[in-house]
């Protein structure tokens, strides 16, 4: 029997009705595969990087669950494509993305997986919605919390669209 996990999940969608699918994508993960959710974040609306595309709607979400890393990656994409998602690339729109953020305090370096998440700490449309729902977690490899990384990304253009 694995050892229960807490993990910080990144949401984003820029495709279809965003903010339906965000807190369905959560329940489906809560129905479907037994995970625990704890909190979500408010949405946020992001002005998308890269090439012209719709603005994204992102948030953050607390689940608690006994899936290794690897089993968790595969029900995030089997979720991912649940919703419709068509890989065309990077930089491409996307019905739902899921992003591991933080694996507890665990430090993962595979092909497949890279946790703490390689971009988190550069991306306001991550920092912002985590600071709301853990400011104090510190990352496993820096030791910065979570409330200082939001601190330091430019927040302007990410402005939260409200509780659902
Ligand atoms: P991105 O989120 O960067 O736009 P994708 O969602 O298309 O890209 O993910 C591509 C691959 O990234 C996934 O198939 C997965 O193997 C890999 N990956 C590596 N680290 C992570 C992580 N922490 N969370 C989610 N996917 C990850
Ligand atoms: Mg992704």
């Amino acid at each position: 029997m694995s050892q229960t996990e807490q993990i910080a999940l990144a949401l984003g969608s820029n495709l279809g009705d965003s903010l339906t699918i965000l807190p369905q994508a959560l329940t489906h993960l809560v129905e479907k595969y037994g995970l625990h959710l704890l909190t979500h974040s408010h949405w946020y609306r992001t002005p998308p990087l890269g090439p012209p595309q719709p603005d994204f709607i992102n948030g953050c979400a607390l689940l608690a669950m006994t899936h290794s890393p690897t089993d968790l990656l595969q029900i995030l994409l089997a979720t991912e494509a649940d919703f419709g998602r068509i890989r065309k690339g990077k930089w491409q729109p996307r019905t739902l993305d899921l992003d591991i953020i933080f694996y507890g305090n665990e430090r993962i370096h595979t092909p497949q997986l890279t946790i703490p998440h390689p971009e988190y700490h550069r991306r306001a449309f991550v920092l912002l919605p985590l600071a709301e729902i853990a400011p104090d977690w510190c990352d496993p490899q820096t030791g910065v919390t979570v409330k200082a990384l939001a601190q330091q990304v430019d927040g302007s253009g990410i402005m939260m669209v409200g509780a659902i």
